[in-house]
């Protein structure tokens, strides 16, 4: 999943991104307001932190101008310690939700996995399809019990999918969310990586859907449930 870190501090910017690396995301730091504007609007991301104090263009700015503009991509603000009234303005302007600064890394990721969950609308942090158990917070995969080791991108790549099941996710889309957006792949290149994948962890959770992309299927397939 890509995030995109829009933070003017360097250092606050690549701590998170650092963390996000860490767990999974593939983070894109943004360090001034017009380019952080630009990029929710034109980009796809699964959410934004932005912090908002920023050059060029406030936080606040930012996000109303993303708002009106359609742009529905969930926005967790960091705000100024002790500062109740950014932090109501910034939810008014339509922030799903915010931390105040100094926070701790571990919260960040919680509540960035709180508003990930919220907005694709689950309610639990472990999501089971089928035989495959997905843990967001412990960042594992197990299928009927026996945890899978994967390598970061295969990590992404199922993270993803399971993340938008039962919807078609194209495959510049899940290219984008597993390399980042300035990375060209070619089809190839995920096709092995999705093959790797489904040796590892069966070859029936994730379906090709020829020349639209690939789906993980809410409804495990006809198969009845046991009595
Ligand atoms: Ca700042």
């Amino acid at each position: 999943m890509r995030i995109l870190v829009v933070e003017d501090e360097a250092k606050v910017a690549e701590d998170i991104a650092r963390a996000l690396s860490s767990s999974g995301y593939v983070p894109e730091i943004s360090d001034e307001g017009e380019d952080a504007w630009f990029r929710g609007e034109t980009e796809d991301y699964s959410a934004v932190i932005l912090d908002l104090g920023l050059p060029k263009l406030d936080g606040i700015s930012i996000l109303k101008r993303w708002r009106s503009a359609g742009v529905a991509t969930p926005v967790l603000i960091l705000t100024a310690r002790g500062s109740w009234s950014e932090r109501v303005e910034g939810i008014d302007a339509g922030a799903d939700d915010y931390l105040s600064k100094p926070f701790q890394i571990e919260e960040l990721l919680a509540r960035l996995r709180a508003v990930l969950r919220r907005t694709a609308g689950h309610a639990a942090s472990v999501i089971e399809v089928r035989e495959v158990l997905f843990d967001s917070r412990k960042m594992q995969i197990s299928v009927n019990g026996a945890p899978i080791a994967l390598s970061p991108l295969e990590y992404r790549a199922v993270a993803y999918l399971i993340h938008h099941r039962g919807r078609v996710v194209p495959q510049h889309e899940l290219a984008e969310h597993i390399y980042g957006g300035d990375c060209d792949r070619d089809n190839n290149t995920l096709e092995v990586l999705i093959g790797r994948l489904r040796k590892k962890i069966g070859v029936s959770l994730i379906e090709t859907r020829r020349g639209y992309g690939y789906l993980v299927s809410d409804e495990g397939g006809n198969e009845a449930p046991s009595a």
